[in-house]
């Protein structure tokens, strides 16, 4: 059977979000033996995804957890000031060891509620052995960042930042079989870890870079691309409301 593809979303509360995990679940629904892990940014589950989810179609498991106070980015903070979605992922892990699906053939990837993954992603994801790679798109203030692929191993990475990072990737970037992942249990990312050292906080006691397997063509096809979503404006809204006329009063 399939490898089963452990997909790990962080999320949290904000005007478009029902949007990116709309169009993020129909997404999903196009790839086979998928298991979605949602993880809301809350100190509760809401609403809102619970009744999401379990609308999807798909197979999942919902998690929450809050991000500590004084790791949130604040209203008018820049976006780089503080990793995003650090405790949620690693409550993703944390829910997987304790799954403990030993012996079942899967892997696991960190899906950001806001990227965009063309469905080749996941068949070139499925059978890694450890840490499978690829470029992405739209992502460094560059057109893509990429493993450097020659003779069939990743030499080196084009990025146009810190190139000295152990492994110089955004999140969208990377898959790691389950296997790897139970199999180190204190691998976890650090959400103290200098800044664009996330990923290398989690790959570094995994991998090293001669074992990367690269994928989409020897790291040449871009398949998943870092977009972002705007923040939708709300002045009319908010003038409305004043009135006592807003849309959802
Ligand atoms: N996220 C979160 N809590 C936050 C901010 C972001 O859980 O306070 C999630 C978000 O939904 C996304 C991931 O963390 O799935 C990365 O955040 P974002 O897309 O804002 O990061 P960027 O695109 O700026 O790297
Ligand atoms: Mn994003």
């Amino acid at each position: 059977s399939l490898p089963t593809i452990f997909v790990i979303t962080p999320t949290y509360a904000r005007l478009v979000q029902k949007a990116e995990l709309t169009r993020l679940s129909h997404t999903f629904l196009h790839v086979p033996q998928l298991h979605w892990i949602v993880v809301e940014d809350s100190p509760q589950k809401t609403p809102l995804v619970t009744d999401l989810l379990m609308k999807s179609g798909l197979t999942y498991t919902h998690l929450h957890v809050p991000t500590a106070k004084e790791r949130k980015l604040q209203e008018g903070d820049p976006s780089w000031l503080k990793p995003r979605g650090v405790e949620q992922r690693n409550e993703g892990l944390r829910w997987l060891r304790e799954d403990r699906r030993d012996g079942q053939q899967g892997v696991v990837y960190f899906a950001d509620d806001d990227n965009t993954y063309s469905l080749q992603i996941f068949e070139e994801m499925r059978n890694t052995q450890r840490v499978s790679v690829w470029p992405v798109g739209l992502v460094g203030a560059m057109k893509f960042e990429s493993p450097v692929v020659e003779g069939g191993k990743v030499v080196r990475f084009h990025t146009g930042w810190r190139p000295n990072r152990p492994f110089p990737m955004d999140m969208a970037g990377f898959a790691v079989s389950l296997k790897l992942v139970l199999t180190n249990p204190e691998a976890c990312f650090d959400g103290e870890a200098p800044m664009g050292f996330l990923e290398s906080s989690f790959l570094k006691g995994l991998v090293t870079m001669d074992e990367l397997e690269p994928k989409a063509d020897n790291c040449t096809k871009v398949l998943v691309w870092h977009t972002r979503t705007e923040k939708p404006k709300m002045k009319r809204e908010e003038a409305l409301q004043a009135q006592g006329l807003g849309s959802d009063p």
